[in-house]
Formats: structure tokens, C-alpha cells, sequence
């Protein structure tokens, strides 16, 4: 079997070319995208667990592709991160973010999601101001996710970003919390005003162990002031615990799944009782 393993291998190799090609045809697609406006955001509602009420929504990002279909953002942001072409991509989402978050009720919080990459990129700050003061919401409302890999390198003007952010009243959630190398390290390096505890935390809460992982993050987040927001929350068990343990927020399919802008408000109108 070890050789025919080997000769599959070897197989294979010609294919290897074929891999190349289907990300260069997905680079150049991804490339025309943009401007022939085939993006979208969908926006998923984020709960208040104790008082029931929709508090914010989270922006994410769609590609309605006309040769690919739709195409998930795990698909594509990894590539649009290598080509940079994030860069403009994550401006677009901030301003799309924020246009649509103008037209919601003034309570409402809207959470964008920021590529390590562009974080990093010259005039980040500005572009995020600027997208502010063109949709005319102020930056209390505005909070920008981002993971850990924006955290890594630890540089200087990272750091510098971060705070500038938050001068200006925007919060900073850490996203996907608990899947980095160094989860406890970044929080007490970075100025974070938000956690958001991983979607695979959620799904094994009914676990003992994972229970008690998911009861001491909540109690480090109100130790140290910063609000914990569970992600991935699907069951009622689920949202239970969470609220037994003093979870502050709550997202995922049970309390809504992504969806148009417009449709945020209507839900906001139903007053949600779960
Ligand atoms: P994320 O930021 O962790 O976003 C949450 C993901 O979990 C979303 O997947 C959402 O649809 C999904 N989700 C929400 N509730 C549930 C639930 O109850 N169960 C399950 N199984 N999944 C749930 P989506 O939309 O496919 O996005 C995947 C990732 O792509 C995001 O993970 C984020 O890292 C990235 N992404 C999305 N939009 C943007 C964007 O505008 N900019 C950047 N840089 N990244 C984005
Ligand atoms: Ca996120
Ligand atoms: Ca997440
Ligand atoms: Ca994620």
C-alpha cells in the first residue's frame, strides 16, 4: 500500500500545475470583483443575553460570483489577504458597513471585521475616520474585530493603530478567542474592549471541561472589564449556560443568521424573547 501511496503521489504531481492555475484564475476573478460590484455584506444580529434586545450586528462578507456562485469568505479572504488586495476590499466593507449602520436606529452597534494585513496598511486610521464621516455614524457605535494573527508580531505601529482607534471612541474585540498561541498574552499587551469567544468553545460547552474553559473566560472578561460576547450559539442549552454564567452577548443562529441590513430593523420590531 506504501507504494501505491507513492505512485499516487507521483500521480498527482502534473496536478500539482492544475492547483496553480485554478488560484491564479480565482486571483484574477477576485481582482474584477471589485469593481464589477460583486460583494456583498450580509449582517448577523448580536444579543444582549440579559435583556433580550439586539444591541449591534456583525458585518460578513459576501461574493456573489456570476461564474462561481456564491463564495464563502474562508474561500477568498486568505487569497484577497495574499494579494493584497484586501486592502481595498476591507475599506469597501468599513464604508458599505457603515452606510448601511446609518439607516439603523442609533443603538445599534456595527462590527467589521479587519484583516491583519489591513490593519497594517498605511492609512488605515484614515480610511476608517473617513468612513465615519461619510456615513455620518459616530465611533462610539463602530467596533472593529480582529484575531489574534494581527496581534503576532507585536509590532509598534500596530499597537499605535490600536490606540489611536480608540481614542476616537471605536471599540476593539478580539476575535475568535481562546484558538490563538497566546490568548492571555494579547490581553494584557493590547488594549481590547471586547472578547469573542470562538464558535468551537460554544459547540462543546455541553462538555465539562469546555464548560469551565468557557465560565473562566467570562469571569477574566468582567475582571477586567471587557465585554465577552459568545459566537456560534446554535441551542437553547447553549444560550442557558451562558447566561447562567453572566455571558454578556450572544451570537448565532438562534438568535438570528446573517442577513440583509434591512432586515436587522425588522428584527429589532419583533422584539426577540429567547
Ligand atoms: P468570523 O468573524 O468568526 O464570523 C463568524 C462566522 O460564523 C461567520 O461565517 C458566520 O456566518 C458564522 N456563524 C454565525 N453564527 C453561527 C452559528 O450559530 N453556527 C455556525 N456554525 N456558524 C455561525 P462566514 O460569514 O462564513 O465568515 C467566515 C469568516 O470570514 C469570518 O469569521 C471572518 O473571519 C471572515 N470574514 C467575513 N467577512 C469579513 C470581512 O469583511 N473582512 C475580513 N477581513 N474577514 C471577514
Ligand atoms: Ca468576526
Ligand atoms: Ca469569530
Ligand atoms: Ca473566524
Amino acid at each position: 500500500a506504501k507504494s501505491e501511496g507513492r505512485n499516487l503521489y507521483r500521480f498527482f504531481e502534473p496536478g500539482m500545475d492544475a492547483t496553480v492555475q485554478t488560484r491564479r484564475a480565482l486571483e484574477a476573478d477576485l481582482e474584477t470583483a471589485l469593481p464589477r460590484q460583486e460583494f456583498d455584506l450580509d449582517f448577523q444580529p448580536i444579543m444582549n443575553i440579559e435583556s433580550g434586545e439586539i444591541v449591534g450586528a456583525e458585518a460578513l462578507m459576501r461574493w456573489h460570483s456570476p461564474t462561481r456562485g456564491t463564495v464563502a469568505p474562508d474561500n477568498f479572504i486568505p487569497v484577497a489577504e495574499e494579494t493584497g488586495l484586501i486592502v481595498r476590499l476591507g475599506e469597501w466593507a468599513l464604508r458599505k458597513a457603515c452606510a448601511a449602520a446609518a439607516g439603523w436606529p442609533s443603538a445599534l452597534r456595527i462590527a467589521v471585521n479587519v484583516s491583519a494585513v489591513q490593519l497594517k496598511s498605511s492609512g488605515f486610521a484614515r480610511n476608517v475616520i473617513s468612513a465615519l464621516a461619510f456615513s455620518g455614524v459616530p465611533a462610539s457605535r463602530l467596533e472593529l474585530e480582529i484575531t489574534e494573527t494581527v496581534l503576532m508580531d507585536e509590532s509598534e505601529t500596530v499597537l499605535k493603530t490600536l490606540r489611536q482607534l480608540r481614542e476616537l471612541g471605536i471599540r476593539i474585540a478580539l476575535d475568535d478567542f481562546g484558538t490563538g498561541y497566546s490568548s492571555l498574552g494579547y490581553l494584557r499587551r493590547f488594549p481590547v474592549d471586547k472578547i469573542k469567544i470562538d464558535r468551537s468553545f460554544i459547540r462543546d460547552i455541553g462538555n465539562r471541561d469546555t464548560a469551565a474553559i468557557v465560565r473562566t473566560i467570562i469571569g477574566l472578561g468582567s475582571e477586567l472589564g471587557i465585554t465577552v460576547t459568545a459566537e456560534g450559539v446554535e441551542t437553547e442549552m447553549q444560550l442557558d449556560i451562558l447566561r447562567k454564567d453572566g455571558c454578556v452577548e450572544a451570537q448565532g443562529y438562534l438568535i438570528g443568521v446573517p442577513s440583509k441590513a434591512t432586515d436587522i430593523v425588522r428584527l429589532l420590531k419583533t422584539t426577540v424573547a429567547v
